[in-house]
């Protein structure tokens, strides 16, 4: 079977669009099957860390990006009885690609990023969504892809690229996806005239929970309300009520949103969290969401997509040298790749979700870690330029709760 794409990406969410243009640029034939089209929303808090921004940058997007958002500071936390963090990226120790993240709506970033893989040489279809893989030889070579008319069509490639989200379709053709544990629902809106707003993300944390509010530029906010899969049932039918009702349990947003200042339909995302068992397989691999999703709070899902991307990237053209299909054993290095790159945060990331189960911990933690000057530093971790050792490590965690 002969190929027409050495490359075919599923998806063209940051993940997708980052590899395709780094793909294109190494002389690789790419295209990407996208279900929507562009500019399309997506269910997010819309920051981004530090270190996206310096991936952003090496894609070439920055420069265009920097005025479309607004700055990001760093992270401020309340806890469910009150304790308060601030956390400055600038202050973290560790000197960033950028001092500052940034906000900006995914209408905005992602449409730039799809336009920026089509600049670097890749096709990119809208409006295709991928069903099926097709086999050749026991290895995946591409995809079945339907059109908005209803019409299908195979996409042949040597190597396919489930880069398609949290439900992604090809992780779970290739039979690797496992829901797991916290099963969580988010619920994301624009509003205009947020009072109070700083230029750090503000993340308010309950008992049933939890808020964050982000000022993403042109007098809009973000807002994000993120509560267990059993809660979020109460919301069917209701989403926008159930929204704003809930909002108002939190004592740091209680009185500062109205439903009249909503300017974007209030997204539903979830449950979470995914992850598939196996990044790689014979003629495949995942990325993104589709590889791994754990759960918002840190806010670092676009950096990993990116960064993710960025590891494919440096693996898949000596891969694809070797005549024939690409087996797994010839990703192996982009398997090794996350773990070195991600392993560390990882483990932060669920400590702080599960963390949030124990209220009293949680708060415990929030003011001993602002008390001790240690919030930064947590910060920087989020923001994925500090490593994670700097808070897995006997003395920080020590600091942290006792
Ligand atoms: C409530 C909430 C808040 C969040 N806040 C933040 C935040 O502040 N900062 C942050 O960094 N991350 C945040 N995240 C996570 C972030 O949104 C994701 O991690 C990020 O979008 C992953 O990028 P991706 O490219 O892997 O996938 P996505 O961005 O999900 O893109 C996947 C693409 O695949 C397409 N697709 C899906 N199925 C098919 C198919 N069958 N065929 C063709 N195309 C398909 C979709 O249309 C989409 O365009 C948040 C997530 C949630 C739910």
């Amino acid at each position: 079977m002969s190929a027409e794409s050495d490359v075919l990406v599923v998806g063209a969410g940051p993940g997708g669009t980052a590899l395709a243009t780094l793909l294109a640029r190494a002389g690789l034939s790419v295209t990407i099957a996208e279900r929507a089209t562009f500019p399309r929303d997506k269910a997010c808090s819309e920051y981004l860390s530090p270190e996206a921004l310096r991936v952003l940058d090496r894609l070439g997007a920055l420069d265009d990006l920097l005025p479309l958002g607004a700055p990001l500071h760093g992270t401020t936390v309340t806890g469910p009885r009150g304790a308060r963090l601030d956390g400055a990226f600038a202050a973290a120790g560790h000197a960033p690609f950028r001092p500052t993240g940034l906000s900006i709506a995914r209408r905005i970033l992602d449409a730039r990023l799809a336009a920026g893989a089509v600049a670097a040489g890749a096709t990119l279809l809208e409006r295709h969504t991928v069903e099926d893989l097709l086999y050749d030889r026991g290895a995946v070579a591409g995809a079945v892809v339907r059109n908005a008319g209803g019409a299908r069509r195979s996409i042949h490639a040597r190597v396919t690229v489930g880069a398609d989200g949290l439900r992604s379709v090809v992780a779970r053709r290739l039979g690797t996806q496992r829901r797991s544990h916290p099963r969580r629902v988010g619920f994301v809106a624009h509003l205009a005239d947020v009072p109070d707003l700083s230029g750090s993300a503000e993340m308010h944390v309950g008992t049933e929970g939890y808020a964050g509010l982000n000022d993403i530029g042109a007098g809009l906010a973000n807002v994000a309300l993120v509560v267990p899969a059993a809660r979020a049932r109460a919301a069917a039918g209701r989403a926008e009520s159930f929204f704003f009702d809930a909002l108002e349990c939190f004592p740091g947003v209680r009185g500062r949103l109205r439903p009249a200042d909503l300017v974007r339909r209030v997204l539903v995302s979830g449950p979470f969290a995914a992850r598939a068992s196996r990044v790689t397989a014979d003629g495949a691999l995942l990325l993104g969401d589709a590889a791994d999703f754990f759960d918002p709070f840190t806010g670092e899902g676009i950096c990993a997509a990116l960064r993710g991307a960025e590891l494919a990237a440096a693996i898949l053209p000596a891969a694809l040298e070797v005549p024939g299909p690409v087996r797994a054993r010839r990703l192996a290095a982009y398997r090794a790749a996350r773990r070195r790159a991600f392993a560390g945060k990882w483990a932060v990331e669920r400590m702080i979700g599960y963390g949030m189960w124990f209220p009293r911990l949680f708060d415990r933690a929030v003011a001993r870690l602002e008390r001790r000057g240690l919030a930064h530093t947590l910060i920087g971790v989020t923001g994925d330029f500090v490593p994670a050792h700097a808070v897995l490590n006997p003395w920080f965690l020590a600091r942290m709760v006792l």
